[in-house]
């Protein structure tokens, strides 16, 4: 029987979190909405859209973590047992819309995401209808497919069809439940490919044709939805692959839809590049140096906080102050964001603005690669009040200006650089921990290179000591075998687990 306006409870918790990075996550940084706040999340949800009133939908609990560290086993069981203590108060549902990224590691825990909407169906039952949405940078293993009957995630890298996906993902759920049809086939298929997100923009090749495949296969007759999952490359789980999913009414459909994006992604897996080229730190800054290119830009990979690293590895600030072009205040004038280091900040906000300070910051967190640094400088700048960093100050060491924050914080943006009484536009080099350049460094950018850098999100994956993993896996078995490229139909959410994740 088909309900003319579903119940459909939405419920969810995302992070990509490392598990090569010390770092630990607490509760309140998935700051969690609950009940009907958890819909203000969604424009499409918005009272008057037309989705909003094909249905009654009740908010469980939505939290979205900032990429960090694995997240503890205290804060997972606190959120989740409030998660499905709301979905035990929802009353009956007819759906579920399941808001997730897809990359949580949890101490003590393997496959996080699945593990929840296992409890999440032992409170709500087999026969709700349940839709999943995704991060591309999520794993998916066969469980997870197993538990849900739609599911799907971004089509681009950047994320800039986020919030289409996840409209997506609710309509695809509202059309099903109105319409009373079965539930979908789903068609996986494992791809044993481990690639970092900095190879595989969808702007460009081969990442690009790879996606396009995704609205072809779509478009055919008999397929609701169709994914590719690059997966989460920081994360040490026999989950952490590529993946591909194709769901609809037609068996066959769903199959050889399936079958062609796995094929596309195995095929090209050769022709993945850094979106820039790479060298070691030192390799770029010599680069940086010989070259005319002004401000030329260099990314410190290694402890990419936006992509879970603990931001205050010492490691690539110790490497730019230990070269001589830089020690005289008349050298060339290189700004290096950023170190969080709160003693740091405090000392040298006592001090203030023009005082010489020795201070130590770094490695609070993260001293696997080099421990605390001590520097001495000028103060240039002192800035209150950031959303991220709490208090920044700007320390001349040198020719170098270095930031140091009370809390990590990404530098994406030119303002968060002329905040500070910096003007990366002058300068001559401008290093900073991140992946691929945020569009406005990267317009500002003469040229660029990627250093790659030690931390917890090391872009050369072979060094970080993967050992769970299943194998072989690409980059790691480079002469691997060919691997099974046909799908794999997973039974349906209702039926029990026969076989598990292979
Ligand atoms: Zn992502």
């Amino acid at each position: 029987m088909s309900p003319s306006r579903p119940v459909i409870a939405v419920a969810g918790l995302g992070i990509e979190s490392s598990t090569f990075s010390p770092a630990r996550t607490e509760a309140a940084a998935f700051h969690p909405q609950r009940g009907a706040d958890v819909l203000t999340r969604y424009p499409f949800l918005a009272p008057g859209q037309p989705l909003r009133e094909a249905a009654d939908w009740r908010g469980a609990l939505v939290g979205k973590a900032l990429p960090g560290g694995t997240v503890t086993a205290a804060a997972y069981a606190e959120l989740t047992a409030e998660l499905l203590d709301r979905l035990r108060r929802s009353g009956p549902l007819d759906g579920l819309w399941y808001d997730i990224h897809g990359a949580m590691t949890v101490e003590g825990l393997d496959d996080a995401e699945a593990e929840l909407l296992h409890r999440i169906r032992e409170v709500v039952g087999p026969d709700v209808v349940v839709s999943t949405s995704m991060d591309l940078h999520g794993n998916v293993s066969r469980d997870l497919v197993h538990r849900t009957d739609l599911i799907t995630c971004y089509r681009m890298a950047p994320h800039e069809d986020a919030m289409d996906t996840k409209e997506r993902a609710a309509r695809n759920l509202v059309d099903l439940l109105t319409s009373g049809a079965p539930r979908p086939v789903k068609a996986w298929i494992p791809v044993p490919v481990l690639l970092a997100g900095e190879q595989t923009s969808t702007r460009i090749e081969p990442a690009k044709s790879v996606y396009a495949a995704v609205d072809e296969v779509e478009a055919a007759n008999g397929v609701t939805d169709a994914a590719i999952w690059v997966g989460y490359a920081w994360a040490d789980e026999p989950r952490n692959r590529a993946a591909v999913v194709v769901t609809g009414p037609s068996s066959a459909a769903v199959t050889a839809g399936a079958e062609r994006l796995a094929r596309g992604f195995w095929d090209a897996r050769h022709d993945f590049a850094f979106v820039a080229p790479t060298g070691t730190l030192d390799e770029c800054l010599d680069a940086a140096l010989a070259s005319a290119a002004r401000p030329y830009f260099i990314s410190d990979t290694g402890d990419n906080p936006t992509a879970g690293g603990a931001g205050d590895v010492t490691w690539g600030l110790e490497q730019v102050l230990t070269r001589p072009e830089f020690k005289d205040p008349s050298g060339p004038t290189v700004v290096y964001a950023s170190l969080p280091g709160p003693a740091a900040v405090d000392t040298a906000v006592r001090a203030g603005r023009g005082a010489t300070v020795t201070v130590t910051a770094g490695a609070e967190v993260d001293d696997r690669h080099a421990g605390p640094l001590t520097l001495t400088g000028t103060v240039h700048a002192i800035r209150h009040g950031d959303r991220d960093a709490e208090v920044e100050v700007v320390l001349r060491v040198g020719s170098v200006h270095v930031i140091l924050t009370r809390l990590r914080k990404p530098y994406h943006h030119e303002h968060d650089f002329t905040d500070l009484e910096l003007s990366p536009r002058t300068a001559d080099v401008v290093i900073v921990k991140i992946g691929y350049l945020e569009p406005e460094l990267f317009a500002m950018a003469a040229d660029w290179k990627m250093a790659l850098t030690p931390g917890g999100v090391d872009q050369e994956l072979t060094r970080l000591g993967h050992h769970r993993v299943r194998r072989p896996l690409f980059p790691f078995d480079p002469e691997m075998p060919e691997p099974d490229l046909t799908a794999r139909i997973v039974p349906p959410s209702n039926d029990p687990l026969t076989v598990l994740d292979a």
